[in-house]
């Protein structure tokens, strides 16, 4: 039960990785319009950041700065808003309870890296925390799972099997830790409509089930096998919905990474190189390109959502 007085005045800060699909095999859509998914992800060094504050009782704010902030709603369908709101009615009575969350991006929107997953998850912590409100690690995965498909696992963190819509996580087998550069579209692209043409595309998918020869290469951690399996089955819908995500993937291979794929819907384009002198060269060479709105090194796995200062 939550504590009537505010335990911690000068707030809390959570920060939340995004994530990549190293593996993403789709199935058919379920009757409730989900589509069942066989997933690798994969935390990556790249962060937004949710400070929560105490407010007054029933009052929820929401502040967001940074990356694509033009495109983040702050009204109540932001993730981060939901998770607080969600987290009060179901553990600490809403009227008791409130907050003021302010968001720093720097996930772009709609990029196939879970942003606004990251922050809901990082809003259900800080919120958890702030509020004294004590729950084991799977019963925060659960009610993140209420929230989108992506919560539970921007929680988890490491690399981790989803199963389900992809919010069934378990960590998996896999060693090393693995150099990868990230390159952004210049626009976002939509999830809904690239599970539209995906069911377009392939109007008969198979049952998914997680590649052996991805899970064989995490557990050896040897980057080229890595390189070699990684995988997603909605990357020929993201390419027919942005041809030019194409020439950034040849591009990038050309220019040495030893492997590429589209993240999640798309477009973001992740590239694994062998260690992090390649990747600072590939962000050089890339950006020298022109055909990414810009170029970042990252490197995974890293821990999920965490109370930080
Ligand atoms: P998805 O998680 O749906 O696969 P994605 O990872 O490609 O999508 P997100 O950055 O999570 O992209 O944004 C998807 C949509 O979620 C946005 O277009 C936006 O309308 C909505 N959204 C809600 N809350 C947030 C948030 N805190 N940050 C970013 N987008 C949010």
């Amino acid at each position: 039960m939550a504590s009537p007085l505010p335990p911690s005045p000068v707030g809390v800060h959570v920060r939340a990785p995004a994530k990549i699909n190293l593996a993403l095999k789709v199935g058919a859509p379920r009757p409730d319009g989900y589509h069942p998914l066989a997933t690798v992800y994969h935390a990556v060094s790249l962060y937004d950041d949710v400070h929560a504050e105490w407010a007054e009782p029933d009052e929820f704010e929401l502040a967001v700065s940074g990356e694509g902030v033009e495109d983040v709603p702050v009204d109540d369908t932001n993730l981060a808003l939901r998770a607080a709101r969600l987290l009060a009615r179901v553990h600490g009575g809403q009227d008791r309870l409130g907050v003021r969350l302010t968001i720093r991006k720097a996930i772009p929107v709609a990029a196939g890296l879970a942003g606004g997953s990251a922050d809901g998850a990082a809003a259900l912590l800080a919120c958890a925390t702030l509020w004294d409100i004590d729950l084991a690690p799977e019963v925060l995965r659960h009610l993140g799972a209420e929230l989108g498909s992506d919560v539970p696992f921007a929680l988890l963190g490491g690399t981790a099997v989803g199963g389900g819509r992809g919010e069934d996580v378990a960590p998996a087998l896999a060693r090393g830790s693995y150099h990868w550069v990230l390159a952004f579209g210049h626009q976002g692209l939509s999830t809904p409509e690239v599970y539209r043409r995906f069911d377009q595309l392939v109007p008969d998918p198979t049952p998914p089930e997680v590649p052996p020869d991805l899970m064989n290469a995490l557990r050896g951690g040897d980057p080229y096998e890595l390189g070699a399996a990684l995988t997603n089955d909605l990357q020929p819908a993201a390419l027919t919905l942005r041809p030019a995500l194409r020439r950034v993937l040849d591009t990038g291979l050309e220019l040495g990474a030893v492997g590429a794929v589209v993240s999640g819907s798309g477009p973001t384009c992740a590239f694994l190189v062998e260690d992090e002198e390649d990747a600072v060269d590939l962000v050089v060479a890339l950006s020298a390109e022109g055909i990414a709105r810009k170029v970042l090194r990252a490197t995974g796995p890293v821990v999920g959502a965490r109370v930080v200062g």
